[in-house]
């Protein structure tokens, strides 16, 4: 018997614990991860290396249309490549974390994206993170699923990943930078972060990623999702 490969959307905040939830879901499910949030990081990095200015549209879509933004899935994970370029680790600096949510205003980078987006996910066996994913890019996913967690636990992660990274930052930083970040993707005019009205809601505030994939599991379970074992 074939394995029925559905396509499942996970929304959320920054923070959520989408990107690591999804990333399970994924490889429990034998489907293909998009990371639609590296593809935004990767044309707020190249704004940044070419000096352009994140609030000039003209030129943001320019370079959201000239870029080219691959996610190939190998041995060590999902690599970013821009511009044939491996960009994993770059587009995870602060500097990019700051300018990603300006750059993601314009609707044509939005719209840039979103024609990718859809292209990987044709056929199903997706699991894609973001913010608009069960609103906009996939709207008939099988599965949506909206993940929240307070702030402060959100920005507890958050600084949690980045001390281990190497990174000297503050708690109280990291949780303004999430708060501000929040603040500009949900008042955006153009497909702003919204729970999508038929996803499940999942708070993950005090509870393991285990627990949290499972529960999308059994979601997935539900719509007749089978392992598919590519
Ligand atoms: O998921 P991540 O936090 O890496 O996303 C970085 C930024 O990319 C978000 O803050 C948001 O501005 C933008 N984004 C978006 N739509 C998506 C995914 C990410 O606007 N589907």
């Amino acid at each position: 018997m074939g394995c029925r490969k559905l396509t499942v959307a996970i929304d959320g905040p920054a923070g959520a614990g989408k990107s690591t939830v999804a990333r399970e879901v994924a490889r429990a499910l034998g489907y293909l991860y998009v990371d639609s949030g590296a593809m935004y990081r990767a044309v707020a990095l190249r704004c940044l290396l070419d000096g352009i200015d994140v609030r000039d549209e003209v030129a943001v879509s320019r370079a959201a249309a000239a870029a080219d933004v691959r996610l190939v899935d190998g041995a060590a994970g999902v690599r970013v490549l821009l511009d044939g370029e491996d960009v994993t680790a770059a587009i995870r600096r602060a500097d990019v974390g700051e300018a990603v949510p300006h750059v993601a205003k314009h609707p044509a980078v939005r719209e840039a994206l979103v024609r990718l987006q859809r292209q990987m996910s044709a056929g199903g066996g997706v699991v894609m993170d973001g913010r608009d994913i069960g609103t906009v890019v996939l709207p008939e996913a099988d599965v949506k699923v909206f993940l929240t967690a307070s702030p402060e636990e959100r920005a507890r992660r958050r600084y949690r990943e980045l001390v281990a990274r190497g990174d000297r930052v503050t708690y109280g930083e990291v949780l303004e930078a999430i708060q501000r970040r929040d603040r500009v993707d949900s008042s955006r005019e153009h497909s702003p972060l919204v729970k999508a009205e038929d996803a499940v809601e999942i708070d993950t505030t005090g509870r393991s990623v285990g627990q949290v994939v499972d529960e999308i599991l059994a979601l997935c379970a539900r719509k007749g999702g089978t392992v598919c074992s590519t």
